[in-house]
């Protein structure tokens, strides 16, 4: 069984819209207009492309391509202009290993299966936490949340309402305490509890980077004295709409604890969606899950073909 099949195709569609009108659309219109693919035209959709946050380099290797077929075929309708698009996206990031297997699958000998989740304030954290533990409890997983944002004073409440929605327990001390205190009760309970998923949330606080880095290298540390193994994943939130500064955040991040994955949110809320694309080929980290969307269903694992596919509404093609 395909695990992609589980998540709405329709809502994935929905939430890339806004990137969709603003580069699938956008090349159509300028293409309709013309009525050819000039010169003037294919400059026209370098800039398109390269505005969706792609990237520079996917979006000279596409435009190129486009020039090669339509002197070698005279004329591109829009219709091929589109299938000829998104065969180069889905080429230039290469194919999933393994895209059927189910994202939230935990192996028994993995168990608690310990997922630490960073980024900096306000990407989306703590929503992506209550999302994937959902999920996870969706597949009949016992979930355990771990409250280490102790800088915020909010933190714990948002927390505990995400907790709820999802249904699993939450493990948390008083504002200030230490993160890394709280990452080992987390793990020391869902070991008495058998929990099955441990997701850790972590402070995000810009202004004083160094001591973040510290503090996460010490969350680390810690559980790594319960257990080398700990953390299973390391996590990286970064937000969709903030474009290329995702990708710094992701190489910063990475430096500090080794980040084994990606989550991009708020695609939903941005036309700048091609930073999916422009992050799967610049870092060699994966993309693991993109957010498009508030709910708890809105944290979709990520297939690079099935993204594709989406952007441009090919539902039928859809895994
Ligand atoms: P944190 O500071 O990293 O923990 O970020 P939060 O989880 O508190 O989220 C910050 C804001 O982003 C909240 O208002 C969330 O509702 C919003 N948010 C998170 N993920 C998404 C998403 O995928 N789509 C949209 N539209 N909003 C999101
Ligand atoms: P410190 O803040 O420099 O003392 O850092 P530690 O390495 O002692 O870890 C910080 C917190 O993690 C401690 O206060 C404990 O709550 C917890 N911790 C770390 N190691 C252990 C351990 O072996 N057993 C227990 N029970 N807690 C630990
Ligand atoms: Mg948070």
């Amino acid at each position: 069984m395909n695990w992609f099949k589980k998540f709405s195709f329709s809502r994935l569609s929905e939430g890339l819209s806004k990137t969709r009108e603003e580069v699938v659309g956008k090349i159509n219109r300028l293409v309709t207009a013309k009525g050819t693919i000039d010169e003037d035209t294919l400059e026209q959709i370098e800039e398109i492309l390269i505005a969706g946050d792609v990237g520079v380099d996917t979006a000279l290797t596409i435009a190129e391509h486009i020039r090669e077929r339509v002197q070698r075929d005279k004329y591109a309708s829009v219709e091929e202009l589109d299938n000829l698009i998104r065969d180069e996206m889905q080429m230039l990031i290469g194919g999933d290993e393994d895209p059927g297997a189910n994202p939230f699958s935990v192996p028994r000998d993995k168990r608690p299966y310990v997922i630490m989740v960073v980024g900096v304030n306000g990407v989306g954290k703590t929503t992506s936490i209550g999302k994937l533990a959902h999920h996870y409890k969706n597949e009949a997983y016992n979930v355990i949340i771990g409250a280490a944002d102790t800088y915020r004073a909010a933190a714990n409440e948002q927390l505990e309402i995400w907790a709820q929605r999802a249904g699993v327990g939450i493990i948390q001390q008083a504002h200030g305490a230490d993160p890394a205190a709280v990452a080992y009760d987390t793990v020391e309970a869902a070991k008495s509890r058998h929990s099955d998923v441990v997701i850790i949330d972590t402070a995000g606080r810009l202004h004083t980077r160094v001591n973040l880095m510290e503090e996460l290298k010490k969350i680390k540390r810690v559980l790594q004295k319960r257990n080398p193994d700990l953390p299973h994943e390391v996590l990286l939130v970064v937000d969709g709409s903030t474009g290329q500064n995702a990708i710094q955040q992701a190489r910063l991040f990475n430096e500090a604890v080794g980040i084994t994955g990606l989550i991009v949110t708020k695609l939903d809320g941005t036309a700048k969606g091609g930073i999916v694309l422009a992050i799967t080929r610049e870092l060699n980290i994966p993309v693991r899950f993109i957010g498009v969307g508030e709910k708890l269903e809105d944290l979709q694992p990520f297939d690079r073909k099935i993204f594709v596919d989406a952007l441009f509404q090919f539902e039928q093609e859809a895994q």
